[in-house]
């Protein structure tokens, strides 16, 4: 059995969930990474992370199944808890309201709120036992400000900054810090329908953002330097909500 601390990564095959990933293996964490389909797109990150020298546990569960994550995650969390949760999975559904089925609203709800708290809940009480833990959620610039056509996609993002600031304050006393990081536009398959020069001319910095630069945001609130911070939302986002 090893000594190193653990991390948890949803939504992890690829994009950001894989760089973050990727630079905690590098910050010396273990990692369970979950994701919810690509299982040949998750072991090339897999590979590359236990490339590193540490290990990678593969965890695929749908995040808004309950009964899923608790099989998939409780015989890990019989044995270790991890020190990291980061909770990036997520998809869009875009629609204007008007047009928008219940489906394209249920399931983007579903997916990062329900999906907030099936993983959350089912790690917190091992991680409040050991009194020490990071809890990052990867929010979303549009549940700052509300984007148009998606309604749905932006009252799921404010809902999971503002289950973060709730929870940090119920589990401060644990010595367990809650964060929320929200990017911007960042260069992934989510944002590779967008019409980028369009987009561009409301960005100040001018270009999209790596997963790279989300992902050492995430690093560091899971590092050291990072121990007086609890209940933030940080935005990676280029300037585009300042
Ligand atoms: P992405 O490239 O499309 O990757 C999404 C990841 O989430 C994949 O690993 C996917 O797994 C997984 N996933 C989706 N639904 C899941 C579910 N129900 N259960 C478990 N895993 C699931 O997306 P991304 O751009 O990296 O986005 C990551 C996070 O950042 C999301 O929460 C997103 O809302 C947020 N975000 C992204 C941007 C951006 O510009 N890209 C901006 C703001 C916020 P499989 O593919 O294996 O199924």
């Amino acid at each position: 059995m090893g000594t190193r601390e653990i991390a948890l990564v949803t939504g992890a095959s690829k994009g950001i969930g894989a760089a973050i990933a990727r630079s905690l293996a590098a910050a010396g964490y273990d990692i369970w990474l979950n994701y919810r389909s690509d299982h040949a797109a998750a072991e090339q990150v897999a590979q590359s992370i236990e490339a590193m020298g540490v290990t990678c546990t593969k965890v695929p569960f749908d995040v808004a199944d309950a009964a899923a994550v608790k099989a998939a995650l409780a015989p890990l969390l019989e044995v270790q808890a991890p020190f990291v949760l980061v909770n990036n999975a997520g998809f869009t559904r875009d629609a204007l309201l008007f047009w928008m089925s219940e489906e394209e609203w249920k399931s983007v709800l579903s997916v990062h709120l329900d999906g907030f708290f099936h993983v959350t809940h089912c790690v917190l009480d091992r991680m409040a036992r050991r009194r020490k833990g990071r809890i990052i959620n990867i929010v979303s610039t549009s549940g700052q400000t509300g984007v148009a056509g998606q309604v749905n996609y932006s009252a799921a993002k404010a809902g999971v900054i503002g289950a973060t600031r709730a929870l940090a304050k119920e589990i401060a006393r644990r010595n367990i810090l809650v964060n929320a990081v929200s990017p911007g536009f960042i260069e992934t398959e989510m944002t590779e329908a967008l019409p980028k020069e369009q987009m561009l001319a409301h960005v100040p910095l001018g270009r999209f953002g790596t997963p790279e630069e989300v992902a050492g945001v995430v690093a560091f609130l899971c590092s050291d330097a990072a121990t007086y911070i609890t209940g933030q939302v940080i935005g990676v986002n280029g300037g585009v909500f300042i």
